[in-house]
């Protein structure tokens, strides 16, 4: 007999990431979809990883996070930013972005909250407020730029309004914002008791000289805000799901409350290597940008004379390419046709809208090999 379950979450099937990751596998595709690095993280963070084994750091870290590690987070934001902050009360270690994603929208959103979100959005951040009872207020970013609309925000605000999420660099777009939109958002949010949730994973991967417009910069926002960062992304380790969350004191202590129920503590030999390798070897982020840089003007350079249409890309490692004049298909249906009949994996963007809005613009990621971005754009022309 089978069960019938109401779902808690009916909208939501297996993630994007997941299914173009698997079509492209079954048909030996190219895998320029999920995002991901194809080649190695630094050689010496591997050994730290192994030495501290060795020396038997393989039990439960502290909940909040090995003290080592918190203290080069709060070094590296203090060099980065300007930002002061409280290593014992104002960072948490967590597993993953999306970890501490969760944690902060299931502390603070309750039943009834509205949380303003900007689509494309990230997919992980709808589910969790469904689940913390909240609702979503989608407000649509449009190319080519995906810039903020402010006045649009100011007019999805109502007294329900408990968070707002923004994203710089932004996935899957790659638009940054300015020091200028964080000024209007500490303007808009000033003695409302709105929260902001930042997601910084991308703080280190911007082009073009632009300097990160971090939350962490602003004092009054600040103290209001989870900013949240991977080491995923900075150290080409996606698959470490390492990850942290800094915010005030008060804030932090209800976002533990979950952390600690969620996964207590996170993967302890990694963080001390981290720690190590983030003091060791500051260059490895400093020089991000131009590293990302190269392999985004590699993947353009790449297309030119293709049908794709590149899209500005002023930060992450993803590159939308706009596919009109190509094939009006809809975008779900040419990835996957671009999978299966030309091998080459990409993710439909109308996926992280809400209203499945389909701007018929493809996402790649171009944190890849010289001779895995050359067959990509290889395919892309022959098209
Ligand atoms: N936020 C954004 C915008 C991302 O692209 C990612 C990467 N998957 C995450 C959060 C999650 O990061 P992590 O892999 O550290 O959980
Ligand atoms: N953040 C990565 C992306 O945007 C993948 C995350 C995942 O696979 N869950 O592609």
């Amino acid at each position: 007999m089978s069960m019938h379950l109401a779902s808690k979450l009916p909208q939501v099937g297996t993630t994007i990431f997941s299914v173009m990751s698997a079509l492209a596998n079954e048909h030996r595709a190219l895998n320029l979809a999920q995002g991901f690095p194809d080649f190695s993280c630094p050689e010496r963070l591997m050994q730290l990883v192994t030495e501290h084994m060795q020396a038997g750091r393989n039990q439960y870290a502290p909940m909040t996070g090995v003290l080592a590690l918190r203290e080069a987070i709060a070094e590296k934001t203090l060099t980065c930013y300007g930002a002061l902050v409280d290593v014992e009360r104002e960072i948490t270690v967590t597993s993953g972005a999306t970890e501490a994603l969760f944690a902060a929208i299931m502390a603070v959103v309750r039943a009834g909250d509205e949380v303003i979100v900007f689509d494309p959005a990230y997919d992980s951040y709808a589910p969790a407020v469904e689940l913390a009872g909240g609702q979503c207020r989608h407000i649509g970013l449009n190319p080519p730029d995906y810039a903020i609309d402010w006045q649009a925000v100011r007019d999805a605000i109502t007294p329900r309004t408990r968070l707002i999420i923004i994203n710089s660099p932004h996935n899957p777009t790659g638009s940054v914002l300015g020091a200028a939109d964080i000024t209007i958002l500490a303007e808009l949010t000033r003695g409302s008791g709105i929260l902001v949730l930042s997601d910084e994973v991308y703080e280190h991967i911007i082009f073009d000289g632009q300097e990160h417009a971090s939350v962490l910069r602003h004092e009054e926002l600040r103290a209001r805000s989870f900013v949240i960062s991977s080491f995923g992304k900075t150290y080409h380790t996606t698959g470490w799901k390492l990850g942290y969350c800094i915010a005030p004191a008060a804030l932090s202590a209800e976002f533990r409350k979950v952390h600690q129920y969620l996964t207590f503590s996170t993967c302890t030999p990694m963080q001390y290597a981290v720690a190590d390798f983030i003091a060791e070897c500051p260059e490895h982020y400093q020089e991000l940008p131009q590293f990302y840089q190269a392999k985004r003007d590699s993947f353009l350079e790449g297309l030119v004379g293709s049908g794709f249409k590149p899209l500005p890309c002023k930060g992450t490692y993803f590159q939308l390419l706009d596919y009109s004049a190509v094939s009006d298909e809809r975008d779900l249906d040419f990835a996957r046709r671009l999978t299966i009949e030309h091998g080459l994996a990409a993710i439909p963007v109308s996926v992280f809208f809400a209203d499945g809005r389909d701007d018929k613009v493809l996402r790649f990621c171009f944190a890849k090999s010289e001779a895995t971005l050359r067959e990509g754009t290889k395919i892309l022309c022959s098209i």
